[in-house]
């Protein structure tokens, strides 16, 4: 498993191995599946439709429903309007969404096909919307996707209005089902009224009823919901990397003040977001809030024997390995290798500003973004580390060098519930807690002499 991989490491080879990000779409067709009555609309080949369907489909473990203008080679090499015009016909015909939410691929982008003007000039029935966001694969990753697909939305839709009404906005960034849950609870605990977008609570993890629904309503932000995001008095934006376009967009637009925060995991972080909650509504923080609060407190104090000074490689999507590398500084952990594919240079400021607002050195760690898995490999291969923490891509190289791994993140194509279960909030926390440490007391059993084995640990 993975013997080829040298322990020198190349630092300008111009080729990237075992990637640790996807493509535009897939973040541009993710965020419109958390719209209601929405159809996500590929322009492009079915082929690249295909990938980004399946990938979302294998970490969900819910059909990811999607539409493609399905190029071949004429309009590859004439453009892709009349492909487009019968797929929006077509698509409002059979599927009957309110919305079909239009990404770019890179064929047509590299053949320059103008997609606001084809919508522009397109018919589309009364009360029904098309838009569009331009999602070059060959720049930014599934990240960058997820923020142009919300700027398309609201260019598209949010009405300008100078009357700021009394809700406050949230946008979560990139999360499971089950974290929307979790954040949409916290601010309802706290009082809030709030738009939530996008949310896809509820879509990506159906409860089984033996009907499928291709779009069920009252699930997904609503189309009302995105044209008066306009009219909010502010807007909490999760993700520092995720959040920060689309929330300078609404400010620049609709004059909405925004707080930009970090993705809310672990004790201190998950305080922050309780805080600009709290800033929304005046509310004193609720029992249950302070309760959860104190068991992951309790937990990460209880299991720290197992935790203190373990090394940990951290890798995925940059807003996420922020949270995680948090978690394991207040685990007592040392985040050894902190990496992330997609190409933001911010994100090795915030990770150091991070280190040093704990009081750890920075200059002990690797830090990097837009980079990949074989480096990381490379860099375990020279010094070792305690557990991997990132998503399923991580696994050959758990196995090659038989380090413990918990799966986080995007994607997690090899177990099962994660989508479902929070990994931000208190209640994230305590199961990540949970996790890590397990992993370790396993490690122990795993490796201890038989005298030294033991029930009581
Ligand atoms: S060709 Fe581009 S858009 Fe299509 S799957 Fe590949 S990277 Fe993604």
């Amino acid at each position: 498993m993975l013997d080829m991989t040298p322990k020198e490491v190349m630092e300008n080879r111009h080729i990237t191995i075992n990637p640790c990000k996807t493509c535009e779409p897939v973040g541009a067709m993710f965020c419109a599946l958390g719209v209601e009555s929405c159809m996500p609309h590929s322009h492009g080949s079915q082929g690249c439709c295909s990938y980004h369907r399946t990938v979302l489909s294998r970490h969900f473990k819910e059909p990811a429903m999607a539409s493609s203008s399905s190029f071949t080679e004429g309009a590859s090499v004439f453009g892709g309007r009349s492909n487009l015009n019968t797929a929006a016909k077509n698509i409002f015909d059979i599927y009957n969404p309110d919305i079909i939410a239009v990404h770019t691929t890179c064929l047509s982008e590299t053949i320059g096909d103008d997609v606001g003007s084809y919508i522009s000039d397109m018919e589309i029935p009364d009360g029904k919307t098309v838009l569009y966001a331009s999602t070059p694969s060959y720049e930014g990753s599934h990240i960058q996707g997820f923020s142009n697909m919300m700027i398309g939305f609201m260019k598209y839709m949010t009405k300008k209005n100078g009357e700021k009404a009394g809700k406050t906005a949230i946008f979560p960034g990139w999360v499971n089902p089950g974290d929307d849950r979790e954040l949409k609870r916290m601010a309802e605990l706290m009082g809030v009224d709030y738009i939530y977008f996008p949310d896809h609570e509820g879509i990506l993890e159906t409860p089984m009823t033996g009907k499928y629904k291709y779009f069920p309503k009252g699930i997904g932000t609503s189309a009302k919901d995105i044209q008066e995001l306009g009219s909010v008095k502010k807007l909490i934006a999760l993700g520092q990397l995720t959040s920060v376009e689309p929330a300078e967009y609404l400010e620049k637009q609709h004059k909405v003040p925004f707080t930009l925060l970090p993705m809310p995991i672990g004790v201190s972080l998950t305080d922050k977001y309780l805080m600009a909650l709290r800033d929304m509504s005046y509310q004193e923080i609720p029992q249950i809030l302070e309760n959860e609060r104190g068991r992951l407190v309790d937990l990460m104090l209880d299991s720290h024997s197992y935790t203190y000074n373990k090394k940990a490689a951290i890798y995925g999507d940059p807003d996420i390995v922020y949270g995680f590398t948090s978690l394991c500084i207040e685990m007592g952990m040392i985040p050894k290798y902190v990496i992330t594919g997609t190409p933001k240079a911010s994100f090795v400021k915030q990770i150091k500003a991070l280190f040093e607002e704990n009081g750890m050195n920075s200059g002990k760690a690797v830090i990097k973004a837009d980079t990949d898995l074989f480096y990381l490999h490379q860099l375990i291969k020279n010094e070792g580390v305690d557990i991997l923490i990132g998503s399923s891509y991580g696994k050959q190289i758990a196995k090659a060098e038989n380090i413990p791994m918990v799966r986080m993140g995007f994607p997690v194509l090899d177990r099962y519930g994660n989508t479902i279960q929070a990994t931000v909030g208190y209640t994230g926390g305590i199961r990540y807690v949970e996790k890590i440490t397990n992993v370790f007391m396993d490690r122990q059993d795993a490796d201890s002499r038989d005298e030294d084995f033991d029930v009581v640990m």
